[in-house]
């Protein structure tokens, strides 16, 4: 089973995605937590580009470096762990290019989508994730939790609307991959909804 987690910085991907992990290495599962970008030592070198250059960086050339971490990603840990049949869940995938490099920096969502899937050779994940939350009260989040400001967050209001706008737009189009969740919920609530799905996607 492979799951991705995707929203807005300050969403709350990383509390869900260790509750769910915890959860399902409790209930006896080998899981495999990961992410983008980052998720192997060739992709945190990528990783460290792509977020201390930022505004240095042509937005084809982001998005492509954005690709090269993925293709690595997919191809060395998480096809082979799906292979194991073991669940992987990831922090971010394609969708997380579709929206920021897409939408966000305003190229094609289309193509940026199209590399990416060349570049993973099409693998798609059976649930995705949103938790969704608009972009004021993500900053007030991150803000309050005074974190340090060597990311993204840093970017305008109006650019975490786009984003936000490209996520809710895929999964309007794609409703049977996505599962959409408020994120200003208790996290136990969202905790319970997303293990909810889950448990009916183990049952398959
Ligand atoms: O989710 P994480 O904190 O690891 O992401 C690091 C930063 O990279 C975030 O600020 C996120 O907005 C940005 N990002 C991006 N394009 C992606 C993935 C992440 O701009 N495809
Ligand atoms: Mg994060």
């Amino acid at each position: 089973l492979y799951v991705t987690v995707e929203g807005l910085d300050g969403s709350g991907k990383t509390t869900q995605l260790e509750r769910l992990a915890a959860w399902l290495t409790d209930a006896g599962h080998t899981v495999v937590a990961t992410r983008e970008p980052g998720g192997t030592e060739v992709g945190q070198l990528v990783r460290d580009i792509v977020l201390h250059h930022r505004g240095d960086i042509a937005p084809r050339a982001e998005a492509l470096l954005f690709a090269a971490d993925r293709a690595h990603h997919i191809a060395t840990k998480v096809r082979p762990a799906l292979e194991r049949g073991e669940i992987v869940l990831q922090d971010r995938y394609i969708d997380s290019s579709v929206a920021f490099q897409g939408a966000g920096r305003v190229l094609d969502p289309e193509e940026v989508r199209r590399v990416s899937e060349w570049a993973t050779d099409g693998l798609y994940p059976a649930l995705t994730v949103l938790l969704d939350l608009d972009p004021s009260v993500a900053r007030q989040r991150i803000d309050a939790a005074q974190k340090v400001f060597d990311r993204i967050e840093a970017e305008a209001v109006e650019f975490n609307q786009r984003i936000r706008a490209a996520y809710l737009g895929m999964a309007e189009t794609e409703p049977q991959r996505w599962l959409v969740i408020d994120a200003t919920l208790p996290p136990d609530e969202i905790a319970a909804a997303i293990r909810e799905r889950v448990m009916s996607l183990l049952a398959t």
